[in-house]
């Protein structure tokens, strides 16, 4: 099984629907059903009309998939239940710092930071000091809940990964550094999960083999691997898509530019101007 797992907090761009069709492409290689899964955990940003958007986008793009749709706000209930887990094994630890106290005090552009650029999380204590810490764990304060990815990384035996080609046959290996991630968050304050816990959880109970995604989510995988042998729950083999980028070289976004295929669709250019556009970055080196 294999799953297009967009977020609905916003309308789907082109770099979506590379996605969808290299999801769509393998599938069909490896006659795998394809589900659509929306990752609408973060509440105020997800929207009725961006999951409706996604439904119809799909359909012009006549990028098929097998139902049901697995809405991960419907499922709070299971993160919930694989974060308690972790908690019992002290594998994760409430931290009190807000994102806005962590960026403001780790603003020195040579501070160490994980590969998605965000600063490495030194510990509450470097941020917010020890008493303040101590003030607010005391008085019950509202926590983000974050891995012990020192702890977490040494339990598990084999941080490598799988990784095929377009078509889906297993090229390479990768080894994977959960380590460049520091104490990820697990849970947030106001969200019961994150992304990579959600993640995680979803490929296993939706038994995805074979997970398709972009070249952004690559480094990703290492946090994945690391939760799937803590939570016991299996490997998926993975392949990363190149990105689309935009004129500013970046991967595309709303910020720079991209066109919604929504917007593409109204003002006329046809599903088969897109499919071509997108088809050649489909294939290209195993990642
Ligand atoms: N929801 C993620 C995104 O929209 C994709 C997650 C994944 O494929 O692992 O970028």
């Amino acid at each position: 099984m294999l799953r297009f797992a967009p977020s609905p907090n916003g309308y789907l761009h082109i770099g979506h629907a590379l996605s969808a069709l290299a999801n769509r492409q393998m599938a069909d290689a490896l006659d795998l059903p394809l589900t659509l899964r929306l990752e609408d955990i973060d509440r105020s940003r997800a929207r009725p009309q961006f999951e409706a958007a996604i439904v119809d986008d799909m359909s012009w793009l006549g990028i098929g998939w097998t139902p049901p749709m697995r809405r991960q706000s419907e499922h709070m209930a299971a993160y919930q239940a694989a974060m308690d887990g972790l908690r019992a094994r002290n594998l994760v630890y409430p931290s009190f710092s807000t994102r806005r106290e962590i960026a403001s005090t780790l603003r020195d552009p040579g501070v160490a930071r994980d590969p998605d650029g965000a600063p490495l999380f030194p510990g509450d204590e470097h941020i917010i000091g020890i008493e303040e810490t101590q003030r607010r764990r005391r008085t019950d304060a509202p926590a983000a809940w974050r891995l012990s990815m020192t702890a977490a990384a040494s339990t598990c035996e084999d941080l490598a990964v799988t990784v095929t080609d377009a078509a889906g046959v297993p090229r390479s290996t990768l080894s994977t550094d959960p380590l460049a991630w520091g104490d990820v968050v697990l849970a947030r304050k106001d969200t019961p999960t994150s992304y990579h816990l959600s993640v995680v959880v979803d490929d296993a109970v939706q038994s995805i083999s074979h997970v398709v995604r972009g070249a952004d989510l690559l480094a990703a995988t290492a946090v994945h691997k690391v939760l799937q042998s803590l939570l016991g729950l299996p490997t998926p083999l993975y392949h990363h898509h190149r990105l689309i980028l935009g004129a500013d070289g970046r991967k595309l976004s709303k910020s720079n530019g991209a066109a919604s295929l929504k917007a593409l669709r109204e003002n006329g250019v046809s599903a088969a101007d897109v499919l071509q556009k997108i088809s050649a970055f489909t294939a290209g080196p195993a990642r």
